[in-house]
């Protein structure tokens, strides 16, 4: 069994990498990729390299530098490969849902890691059983590489292009066959995909420009929705194999919290994007009648997601930035139990305030989300216990009332503190004196665009219907 300690904070499923390197160690490269994208997921990783020939592939549960020995990367040769850092819910199928797949096929062997999540994978997958196809997982991205399996004759491009057309939600993919690595990029453009050129002449591509720029990487581009790129030689193949779907709906949340601060996205900055939310928020709260610059004393954030988004209300209200917790950053899940007295400190464990920082201050506190609610109000305490005489909170994007089911772990309805409970009903829950959340329109003025991003963890407008009854989030299917 498992103790989370995580914050409340919505869990992105993960991060992929595929890389095609002639003459080049590209077990080592994947492995320092993988490494660049831990954040997007902790539970496991795994990766299959392939020669030209064979495929050999090697998964554990835990963090890329725990899974990854020189023992166990001793086997890895070859000059194509995939990698895979997995965030799942789950404990005792963790292993069983690593990624990447491998299988044998008639066309040779085959791997698949991916990152989203499949809206019809149990229809998909109920279709594949009546065919008499067994299943090792839970997991849909098993489903797809089944269905790649099966699918006829042609290229390894076109049984790709195929099996895209049934599948419904959110992929950004990375195949690898015996001499080729395939990036795919489903046509909404749920989740990000980005491709660069290596010093050596080969490409990778990745769920973040950051690990690109780790490997070296230049001429860094997005794979664009409904594309299929091939890594197989100097020269890319690109297959837009599915029409984009107009607008897009790239998820928002990457901005707001998963992607690391140095990602650009569709040509945009994250950072950037995350100090514009602090200005908004300071601005908006001004324009609803609120006497931002003399309502605190200081600013701080909730790290480390919240901290350039701090900076940027800081510089708009004129109120002074400073630091005000200390988060023990290598606490997340972990297999020893706390005792029974330190389970009562819950955030605690996690975070410690700097007293003298917010000791008789009126704090502002800035936070990236609020998901479940089980840590704004731990938080907002040991301000207090710190002898903060008021702590207000706002948080940098609009109250999350609907779950995910393109990906991203948030919970089922009931799980959400904002489902049915007004700001008023929160702040009392929380025991804040203010609570303020960015409006829609902020946060997208922030991002910089109007349109293109899905949105429906805000609106329960989702991009692709969703029938409520028959679809799961994606996270309790993998408890079976
Ligand atoms: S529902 Fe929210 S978290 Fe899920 S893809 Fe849309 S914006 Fe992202």
């Amino acid at each position: 069994m498992k103790f989370d300690l995580e914050d409340d904070s919505p869990k992105e499923e993960c991060g992929v990498i595929g890389i095609f390197a002639p003459n080049e160690d590209v077990a080592r490269m994947t492995f320092f990729g993988l490494y660049a994208l831990q954040h997007r997921g902790q539970e496991a990783a795994g990766m299959a390299v392939a020669d030209g020939q064979t495929m050999s592939t090697y998964k554990g549960v835990g963090l890329v530098s725990h899974v990854f020995t020189p023992a166990a990367m001793a086997d890895l040769k070859g000059h194509y490969a995939i990698g895979h850092t997995r965030y799942s819910t789950t404990g005792s199928s963790s292993l069983r849902n690593a990624q990447p797949f491998m299988i044998e096929t008639i066309h040779g062997p085959l791997a698949l890691a991916h990152n989203g999540n499949l809206i019809n994978s149990a229809e998909l997958r109920n279709e594949l059983m009546e065919q008499g196809v067994g299943f090792s997982s839970s997991s849909d991205s098993e489903v797809m590489t089944l269905m790649l399996a099966r699918n006829g004759e042609g290229t390894w491009e076109e049984r790709i292009k195929h099996a895209m057309k049934k599948w419904v939600g959110a992929y950004s993919l990375v195949i690898l066959t015996r001499d080729c690595v395939y990036a795919v990029r489903d046509p909404w453009g749920f989740r990000p995909l980005c491709i660069g050129l290596l010093p050596s002449g080969g490409h990778a591509v990745a769920s973040e420009t950051g690990a690109l720029q780790t490997l070296g990487c230049e001429a860094i581009r997005d794979v664009k929705p409904g594309e299929v790129v091939s890594l197989s030689n100097s020269a890319l193949k690109v297959m837009q194999a599915l029409p984009p779907i107009k607008p897009s709906a790239m998820c928002v949340f990457e901005h707001i919290y998963f992607a690391r601060p140095d990602q650009i996205w569709d040509g945009v900055n994250v950072h950037h994007v995350r100090q514009r939310l602090g200005e908004e928020l300071a601005r908006e709260m001004c324009n609803n009648s609120m006497d931002v610059g003399l309502m605190a004393d200081v600013v701080i954030p909730v790290p480390d997601s919240s901290t350039p988004a701090a900076i940027g209300f800081s510089h708009e209200s004129g109120i002074a930035y400073n630091d005000g917790f200390i988060k023990n950053r290598y606490v997340g899940r972990t297999f020893i139990e706390p005792t029974d007295s330190l389970r009562k400190r819950g955030v605690a464990l996690k975070f410690n305030v700097i007293n003298e920082n917010v000791r008789d201050k009126r704090v502002m506190m800035i936070d990236d989300s609020i998901v479940r609610g089980n840590t704004t109000g731990p938080l907002i305490k040991l301000l207090r216990n710190a002898g903060a005489k008021e702590v207000h909170v706002a948080i940098t994007c609009p109250p999350i009332a609907h779950p995910c089911f393109m990906g991203v772990d948030m919970g089922k309805h009931d799980n959400l503190i904002a489902h049915k409970r007004t700001v008023d009903e929160i702040r009392e829950f929380f025991g804040a004196d203010s609570l303020y959340y960015l409006s829609l329109d902020g946060m997208m003025r922030a991002v910089g665009r109007q349109g293109g991003f899905c949105q429906a963890c805000f609106t329960g407008e989702y991009p692709i219907p969703v029938d409520m009854s028959s679809v799961k989030t994606g996270f309790e299917k993998v408890t079976k």
